[in-house]
């Protein structure tokens, strides 16, 4: 396992870690100048912050300032009620694997979607099985155009407290599930990112992480677990704050060959996005090296 405790080369900043400073919304090309300061080498932006900012800009300040991107945040979203939701979904993840070639980036990473309508306060019906079976073609049909635009995607399960609104895929054995179904052969084009926000708790961990391996390993997001959680979405901890075992998971994924960076992402709405971006820049170089 790499010794992270003497430099920070190996951190990358997920940039809604610092959306916010003192509760105000901070451009992007700001945040990338305050992570380029501090010899951050990577960086994982969001579609919005890329959009506000335009896709040249930023393409620009990445290479000028020869910022990684661990990933790009996100695609997703498959289910939906009719064709004209369903053709929406597949053109706009089209435009994000474009938008992630663009800018170099390790990875798409895929938020893959619930009930349809549900993220907007009014689910469209029940039948997660059909959200999940719409999620698995949408990846497929996905998959052709980003292997063409040789761009890998990282299928994120996220924890089951967001079934309903964010993701029908909740645990690393079923996104690998969805992996060997659409790519038996390991191409190195389908993985996952692992994100210990929503596998911490998961018994399987473990062993699905070696069932993943080195191809399938294609990021790894870390913050932690607060306890009490005040909100379901924005009340992720800064690592060392909470209860999860960061290091032995980082070892569990290293042992299988991964050796990317290990990207901070942390929505904090009551908490972190209030104090001031600088102060949460520093403390994520101070916990990459203790608490990761
Ligand atoms: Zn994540």
């Amino acid at each position: 396992m790499r010794d992270f405790s003497t430099d920070h080369r190996w951190l990358s900043i997920n940039t809604a870690t610092i959306r916010k400073s003192r509760g105000v919304e901070q451009p992007l090309p700001s945040i990338i100048e305050a992570c380029a300061q501090r010899g951050i080498r990577a960086i994982s932006p969001w579609r919005d912050q890329v959009a506000a900012a335009g896709l040249p800009v930023i393409s620009k300040l990445v290479n000028d300032h020869g910022l990684e991107l661990s990933g790009y945040c996100r695609g997703g979203m498959f289910p939906a009620v009719d064709a004209v939701g369903m053709k929406a979904a597949r053109d706009d993840n089209r435009r994000a694997v474009d938008e992630a070639c663009e800018l170099n980036a390790a990875c798409l990473v895929l938020v893959v979607g619930g009930l349809p309508g549900a993220l907007a306060g009014k689910a469209a019906h029940k039948d997660i099985a059909l959200s999940r079976h719409q999620v698995s073609d949408g990846i497929a049909e996905l998959l052709e155009y980003a292997k063409a635009a040789n761009m890998p995607l990282a299928i994120e399960p996220l924890h089951p407290m967001y079934a309903a609104d964010r993701a029908c895929i909740n645990t690393l054995e079923q996104a690998l599930d969805v992996c060997d179904a659409l790519d038996p052969s390991r191409s190195g084009a389908l993985g996952v990112a692992v994100d210990v926000y929503h596998v911490w708790w998961d018994p399987k961990l473990e062993a699905q992480i070696q069932r993943a391996g080195k191809d399938r390993l294609m990021a790894f997001h870390v913050c932690d677990w607060m306890t009490p959680t005040t909100d379901l979405l924005e009340d992720r901890g800064m690592m060392g704050d909470g209860v999860i075992d960061i290091p032995k998971i980082r070892g569990w994924v290293e042992a299988q060959g991964f050796a990317g960076y290990s990207e901070v992402e942390i929505f904090s709405t009551g908490n972190w996005w209030q104090r001031d971006s600088a102060e949460v820049l520093d403390t994520c170089i101070a916990r990459h090296r203790s608490a990761v």
